[in-house]
């Protein structure tokens, strides 16, 4: 697939960034433009060396800020619809946010079927790499009228790998929680200690403990099964702890604990 990424002299780092809806929420009921905010900030620090795609959860989370649906029909179609309505809130508030940085945004709607069909790949490619490439960042989401999958399970984890993996990024960043992947004795033990360095995901599978989140759907396994396909296209996967002010900025400097998937 020919793209017009590597044609450029001084090719920067390309970043996929994703946020679950808790990140977003930092928590709470309520989307948090402070941390919208810390991100913008982040990238604007960032953006000599580093070029940035997010895939951000958060539509349904803006929407229950606003609004009680009624419905006598499955709670996955209400969340569809609430989706449908917090979505362009969402991406105002991204873009009212990241303007105030000198950041342009754009905003991308996919699904996991979109990444089994040839044409609609080179599509996404194609399309992500000409906004990239004029300093859009494409914020990206699921489209959740046509696709239930990251609202069932995955925060949008596999969404974020899925993507990471076909736009060749160099680094997989998902932000979330804690301070990456705790080991089982230390969480029970009341004590979370990072695993800093995974290279077998074998190994991994025993210490994982699940938990899900209040806001999003996926938890840590779900992290780690997206670390496992980013791994199968050579992206190291960063799990990091989004609540924390220039959680990227300390990953880069090692001043935070954070877990590295290689
Ligand atoms: N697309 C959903 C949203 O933006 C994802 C929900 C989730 O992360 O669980 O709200």
């Amino acid at each position: 697939m020919a793209t017009d990424r590597y044609d450029k002299v001084h090719k920067k780092k390309r970043i996929l960034l994703k946020i679950g809806s808790n990140t977003l929420t930092k928590e709470t009921n309520n989307i948090s433009r402070g941390k919208i905010e810390d991100i913008a900030n982040q990238i604007a620090m960032l953006k000599n060396t580093c070029e940035f795609i997010i895939v951000s959860s958060g539509a349904i989370a803006v929407a229950k800020q606003f609004v009680k649906l009624e419905s006598k029909q499955e709670d996955v179609f209400v969340k569809q619809a609430l989706a449908s309505i917090g979505q362009p809130h969402l991406i105002r508030i991204y873009q009212e946010i990241f303007r105030e940085y000198g950041l342009l945004t754009s905003q991308c709607l996919l699904s996991y079927s979109d990444f089994k069909k040839d044409d609609s790949k080179t599509n996404i490619v194609n399309t992500i790499n000409v906004l990239v490439n004029n300093n859009y960042i494409p914020i990206i989401n699921e489209n959740d009228t046509v696709a239930t999958d990251e609202i069932k399970f995955g925060d949008n984890d596999k969404l974020g790998a899925l993507t990471a993996s076909l736009l060749e990024v160099d680094l997989f960043i998902i932000a979330t929680n804690t301070y990456g992947i705790y080991t089982k004795d230390s969480l029970e033990n009341h004590d979370p200690e990072t695993i800093s360095v995974v290279e077998d995901f074998k190994a991994l599978e025993k210490q994982v403990v699940d938990s899900k989140s209040s806001h999003g759907s996926g938890g840590m396994q779900s992290k780690i099964e997206a670390a496992r396909l980013a791994k199968k296209a050579n992206i190291e996967t960063w799990i990091v702890n989004g609540m924390e002010d220039h959680f990227m900025l300390n990953a880069f400097e090692n001043k935070i604990p954070f877990t590295k998937i290689k």
